[in-house]
């Protein structure tokens, strides 16, 4: 069965190109386009992966990790942050909030398969 990737992203274009990535690589993939739609989502579908953008009008992507991540319901549920704050120290500021891994923007879409493996075959 194929697994299961939520993409989280407000904007059109992001998500389009990580759609067409994903499935071509044979993944069942959804769209939410910010944070409570995602926690809808993540509730219902209980994807594999969750690919959460950060900056997104209404409930941002921190917020919305955060809240999955307190939730014994759905706290076991793999979330990856996706950020163009190409800052020193996201990344453990992500990590410290609980996602399970970090994704710079622009998406380098030549190595995103590998790193979906990594991430999907991680306990
Ligand atoms: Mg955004």
């Amino acid at each position: 069965m194929a697994h299961k990737i939520l993409i989280v992203e407000d904007n059109a274009n992001n998500s389009t190109l990580l759609w067409d990535i994903l499935t071509y690589h044979g993944y069942e993939v959804f769209v939410a386009v910010d944070g409570e739609e995602a926690i809808a989502q993540a509730k219902k579908l209980r994807p594999d992966l969750i690919l959460m953008d950060i900056q997104m009008p209404g409930m941002d992507g921190m917020t919305a990790g955060k809240i999955l991540k307190g939730d014994p319901a759905t706290s076991l549920l793999k979330i990856v942050a996706q950020t163009s704050f190409a800052m020193h120290g996201d990344q453990e500021k992500f990590l410290a909030a609980g996602f399970n891994g970090y994704l710079a923007k622009p998406i380098n879409t030549r190595e995103l398969p590998a790193l979906i493996q990594q991430w999907l075959n991680e306990e």
